[in-house]
């Protein structure tokens, strides 16, 4: 029987997506990839590839620009702190590495947004290190394919996949075992109704043949969702409104928003007397912008006129100048239907 190392390269080379950071062996491009899609899937994070390493060919052009350009470009892309990351990284790397990227998954991980598998991606894609990597599809693939009950999630569960995966890595061609087993996870043995008629794996699958592989893999937790109500208000005269830059440890740190306000429950604000001594002219339906473990409920509050108190943290801009900060996405979308003058 052929043994799951041969099945899974030989389906990789036959249908592998031709993408451009699998062209290239420089540390920095594959890095730029890797952050960028985490969490991001590949048809989204690949327009941003693009824009990035056109914008900058080595982690020095990186270092040398402002964390608010590197915002913008990230604009759009969501989990703003690895952008954060990147940036702080970028100048780790030239102020302490001498602009070289280590060589090996240790001097990789001590690397600010840099984990177990980025590390492992990196190690094994530019160096050949032969560590393996385990994301999201690596534990799919393996928990069916083993047909392995032990919960992904637990650190006992962590610990026996990333053993697994290191036991059949193919210490002669481990970039091409692991580009070979994430890929499969994301294009044959997918979350929902994977087609295993056409699988390669179909003979060796032991959740197939024991018909357990929708319940794989097993995940101990369930991830508590907060809700939270975000009330912005946008005033607008004379082609200006005003900003406010979001700080402290939160969401969208560092990025702009119209003036908020945050309540604890799910209601209209009506009262705007502080700022204002007539009611919003408009006030949006609400939209729901959900992210890993906070679901937003937000609503835009206009008003035609220029706030009568300014709180210290906002700044007046012009509106057509919005676009220059770099905003949520929430906002983003919203500034794609609405258009405020
Ligand atoms: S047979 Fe089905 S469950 Fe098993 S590896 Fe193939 S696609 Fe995944």
């Amino acid at each position: 029987m052929a043994d799951f190392n041969t099945l899974i390269k030989d389906w990789y080379r036959l249908n592998k997506r031709d993408l451009p950071w699998r062209q290239t062996k420089d540390p920095f491009k594959i890095w730029l990839s890797e952050i960028i899609l985490q969490q991001t899937k590949v048809e989204q994070g690949l327009s941003y590839y693009l824009k990035f390493t056109d914008h900058f060919q080595t982690a020095e052009d990186l270092a040398k620009t402002s964390e608010q350009e590197v915002l913008n470009l990230w604009q759009g892309l969501g989990y703003y702190s690895r952008a954060r990351n990147l940036h702080f990284t970028a100048k780790t790397i030239v102020n302490e590495h001498k602009g070289t990227f280590p060589n090996t998954y240790t001097g990789l991980l001590k690397l600010k947004g840099v984990g177990s598998y980025t590390a492992a991606a990196i190690a094994s894609f530019c160096f050949d290190e032969s560590v393996a990597v385990v994301d999201g599809n690596v534990y799919r693939v393996l928990s069916r394919v083993f047909d392995v009950k032990i919960a992904m999630d637990s650190s006992e569960g962590k610990k026996y996949f990333f053993d697994l995966a290191q036991n059949l890595i193919d210490k002669v061609e481990p970039a091409l075992f692991n580009q070979s087993i994430m890929e499969f996870g994301a294009l044959q043995c997918v979350p929902k109704n994977p087609n295993c008629e056409i699988c390669p794996l179909e003979s060796i699958c032991l959740s197939k043949s024991n018909g357990t592989w929708m319940n794989r893999p097993v995940k101990s937790k369930k991830t508590s969702v907060k809700n939270r109500f975000f009330h912005f208000l946008i005033f607008q005269k004379d082609q200006t409104t005003y900003l406010q830059k979001r700080s402290g440890k939160d969401i969208w740190q560092n990025l702009y928003q119209f003036p908020l306000i945050e309540t604890q429950e799910d209601s209209e604000l009506n009262n705007f007397e502080n700022y204002s001594p007539f009611p919003p002219s408009k006030i949006s339906a609400e939209i729901v912008h959900v992210l890993s473990h906070q679901k937003i409920h937000a609503r835009f509050y206009h008003f035609n006129q220029l706030p009568l108190l300014i709180n210290s943290d906002w700044m007046a801009v012009k509106i057509a100048e919005i676009q220059d900060f770099p905003i949520p996405r929430l906002i983003d979308r919203y500034l794609e239907t609405e258009t405020i003058e």
